[in-house]
């Protein structure tokens, strides 16, 4: 029998479930959480379906602010250190992808796997319903500096197909005219016609239906893993707090908490957790319509439905996932400072934190493993939404492989 175990129902795992269910495997997932989604970073992210924004998080001019990014003096991006040789080990590997080319080939890789993804949204969208939406990206710049750069990167990923585009001030505004009420002055803007978005909670909701009823896809669901295990080198158990599952064939895809599993098993991966915060409130007529990052404050906006995503802060160090109001507060007043027309900001706000699950050079980690039929989906850190439809497509091509 060609059954197969997803650890993890995040977006990574049920893209997942849904790629071998369509190659014909008998897929079972299983995770702690009540609900797809509802346990890690596919919850409340930036929405983004960024096709053509892959830049990678290690960068040359993230090595110029690292002293800002150590004494906490940027509001967006914090930097803890911690003894623990494992984020040593991870803080290294990361400083290593911060080069020019590395930062470069980093981008584009990232940016292959984004361009397949776009094929696999598109389709799966005339199929369930997830607020998709095709609307382009604009990135806003407040410089001119940062805004050559941005155009001389954009010529480089022109050759895969990323359709970029620069802008003038007025062009942009003319493009989106919410940008007339932007709170900060801005030089100009990138236009990334391809870029999507989507609510991926809402598609996690409504996957695990069809994976239910097209694929006879079965979920175990509040069961935590605790540990894997092996004989003779090949995977033979599921280790869960209700019992063992004895298996063939498994895929890791837990988001911020592989490694630990991993390791239960000897693999070790470099991935580390760089902590979010998003907020969701109603929008009004002013808000944008394409998806707006404000690349200076590295904030997000984007219309989900009748709703207003906006989403940035990444948190490096000792990071358990806590929800720290004075962070929460920082993106909310961050927020109000660039649209304060655009969503209803003193009704409901919806407020949420979540982990990126961040390798040292953006790009996600699929595969087979040391682990005779144990295959790994993970590190997808800051486009797990934009890269899983591709990701969950190659991982189902190696699975059928090897089976
Ligand atoms: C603030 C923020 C904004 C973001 N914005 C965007 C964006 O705009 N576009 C984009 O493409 N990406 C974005 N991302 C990144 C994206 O959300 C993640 O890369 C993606 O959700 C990772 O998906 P995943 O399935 O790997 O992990 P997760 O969604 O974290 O899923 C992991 C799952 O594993 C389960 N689990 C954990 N431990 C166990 C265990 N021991 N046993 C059983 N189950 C377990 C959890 O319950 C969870 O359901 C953002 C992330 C953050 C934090």
């Amino acid at each position: 029998m060609r059954d197969v175990i997803v650890l993890g129902a995040g977006v990574v795992g049920m893209t997942s479930a849904y790629a071998l269910a369509r190659k014909g495997f008998a897929v079972t997932v299983i995770d702690a959480a009540s609900a797809p989604a509802e346990g890690g970073a596919s919850f409340g992210n930036g929405a983004q379906l960024s096709y053509s924004y892959t830049d990678a998080m290690a960068s040359p001019s993230m090595v110029v602010n690292l002293p800002k990014y150590l004494l906490g003096c940027d509001p967006a991006l914090r930097i803890a250190l911690t003894p623990s040789p494992r984020f040593m080990s991870w803080g290294l590997r990361f400083l290593a992808n911060a080069t020019r080319s590395s930062f470069e080939r980093n981008t584009i890789e990232v940016l292959k796997l984004a361009m397949e993804s776009r094929t696999g949204f598109a389709e799966l969208s005339e199929r369930i319903e997830f607020d998709y939406r095709s609307t382009g990206k604009l990135n806003v710049y407040s410089s001119h500096e940062s805004l050559r750069n941005a155009e001389a990167l954009s010529v480089l990923k022109n050759h895969y197909g990323a359709g970029q585009v620069i802008l003038t001030r007025d062009q942009a505004i003319a493009r989106d005219p919410a940008l007339a009420h932007y709170g900060h002055p801005f030089v100009g803007a990138l236009w990334s016609p391809f870029d999507a978005a989507g609510d991926s909670s809402l598609f996690c909701r409504n996957l695990r239906s069809l994976l239910e009823n097209d694929y006879g896809v079965r979920f175990m669901l509040q069961t935590k893993v605790e540990r894997l295990g092996t004989r003779a080198g090949i995977i033979a158990a599921v280790g869960t707090a209700v019992g063992e599952l004895s298996c063939t064939r498994a895929v890791i895809a837990l988001g911020a908490w592989t490694a630990p599993i991993a390791r239960t098993v000897g693999i070790s991966l470099p991935i580390w957790p760089v902590q979010g915060y998003s907020l969701t409130i109603p929008a009004t007529a002013l808000a944008p319509v394409a998806s707006i990052t404000d690349t200076a404050r590295k904030m997000v906006f984007c219309r989900i439905g009748d709703r207003l995503r906006i989403a940035g802060l990444a948190d490096i160090g000792p990071s358990s996932g806590e929800f720290k109001q004075e962070r929460f507060r920082t993106l909310l007043d961050t927020a109000k400072g660039i649209f304060p027309k655009a969503g209803d900001y003193d009704g409901e706000v919806n407020a949420w934190t979540g982990l990126r699950p961040m390798t040292p050079n953006s790009q996600p980690i699929v595969g087979s493993s040391k682990v005779g039929g144990l295959f790994l989906n993970c590190g997808h850190g800051s486009l797990g939404w934009t890269l899983s439809m591709a990701t969950a497509s190659r991982l189902a091509e190696v699975v059928s492989a090897s089976a």
